[in-house]
């Protein structure tokens, strides 16, 4: 066992505190990995804030993690000490369900180990259950390993393990590109990520955000088209306008009426999870043979593909850096939607 400096949150509404947590020995295939930052995703707040029940305390979150490879074990083969890796929601699956095989570890039907808060033996972290990457050290089996290419800056790549592989997995799996049009409800740290994304598949891109105050960074980021979703007009001008929907809001919206905003075989994808269930009338479902789906993030080869496109396409989140110290008010600052767009920790501060 080897000591990491992390931060954790001990009760619901409490305060993060330094600690110190523990992290396994390496085992033939496990990496070592020296956290160099790592990204606030609104699912670490409500999970460390148990907003979604069954949080396990103290509670380490955080699953976009960039940083250096600081050992590796006998088998390792994919990693060399100081290369650049990423790690994303997940550190392992069962590996042989029919998901698993199909490099879609996010549906292990068995329930993949999420990067933090999921029970795992001690001998796999000795607190007995994950603890994530607000921490300057974590180990990972090399298979949840994924590299980052050396065009993107390891700051601005870390959103990406997250909140970019789960805007482009659905548009990869909708088929998004030149003809199709695309919507995006709420820019954030996940929709802002889409746009660049989505406009670099060269799809026609809407945001629809609940105000204009975004209009001119949601244009920077690729976004052809900006509406404020509190002017009622636009539900009626663009009936009928998309091919592919992305909800990236947790909060409860009225979906029916961005139902119809879709085209024939439209589709409309939930990402965001807000808590209520959510009501459709089926006329507009069959009106155009619309859908009503969902996605959770997505695979690992997957993953590594979406950052070498965005290496490629030169795409990384954009970011503010901050010191640990600052998490409890960044946090606040994520909640009220004050973030442009992606909070990210510089773990040398832990
Ligand atoms: P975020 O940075 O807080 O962005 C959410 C955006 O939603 C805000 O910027 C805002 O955009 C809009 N919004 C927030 N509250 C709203 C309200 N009351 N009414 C209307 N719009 C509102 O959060 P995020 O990190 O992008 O995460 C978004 C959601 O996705 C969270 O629920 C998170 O848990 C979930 N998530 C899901 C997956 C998955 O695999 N499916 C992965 C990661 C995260 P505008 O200002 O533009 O309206
Ligand atoms: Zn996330």
């Amino acid at each position: 066992m080897s000591n990491a400096a992390a931060y954790a949150l001990s009760t619901p509404d409490g305060a993060f505190e330094k600690v110190t947590i523990e992290r396994r020995e390496l085992g033939p295939h496990d990496v070592l990995i020296d956290v160099e930052y790592a990204g606030i995703c609104h699912s670490d707040i409500h999970t460390a804030r148990d907003e979604w029940g069954g949080t396990r305390y103290p509670c380490v979150p955080g699953h976009e993690i960039a940083g250096l490879v600081a050992a590796v074990g006998g088998a390792v083969t994919k990693f060399r000490v100081g290369d650049r890796v990423g790690v994303g929601c997940m550190v392992d699956s069962c590996g042989v369900c029919g998901p698993c095989l199909a490099d879609e570890e996010q549906y292990c039907t068995r329930g993949a180990t999420m990067t933090y808060n999921t029970p795992v033996d001690p001998a796999v972290q000795p607190e007995g259950y994950t603890m994530g990457g607000y921490s300057t050290q974590v180990v990972v089996t090399e298979n949840f390993v994924v590299s980052i290419p050396d065009g993107i800056a390891l700051d601005v790549a870390a959103p990406l393990l997250c909140a970019g592989i789960t805007l482009f997995s659905p548009l990869r799996h909708w088929g998004a590109g030149p003809g199709k049009r695309v919507a995006i409800i709420g820019m954030g740290g996940l929709g802002h990520v889409g746009v660049k994304i989505a406009a670099a598949m060269g799809a026609e891109v809407t945001v629809l955000s609940h105000s204009l105050s975004k209009q001119d960074d949601g244009k920077r980021f690729g976004a052809h088209h900006y509406y404020a979703t509190g002017d009622q007009q636009i539900f009626r001008d663009l009936r009928g306008r998309f091919d592919l929907i992305l909800n990236t809001v947790s909060a409860d919206l009225p979906i029916d009426r961005y139902m119809r905003l879709l085209n024939l075989d439209g589709t409309l994808v939930m990402l965001g999870v807000p808590e209520n269930p959510i009501s459709v009338k089926s006329f507009n479902l069959s009106g155009l043979r619309r859908s009503l789906s969902g996605s959770m993030i997505g695979g690992i080869a997957q993953t590594q593909e979406m950052l070498n496109f965005c290496a490629e396409h030169g795409i990384g989140a954009e970011i503010e850096l901050i010191s640990a110290d600052e998490i409890d008010s960044a946090y606040d600052r994520v909640v009220a939607s004050d973030v442009r767009y992606r909070f990210v920790i510089d773990t040398a501060t832990i």
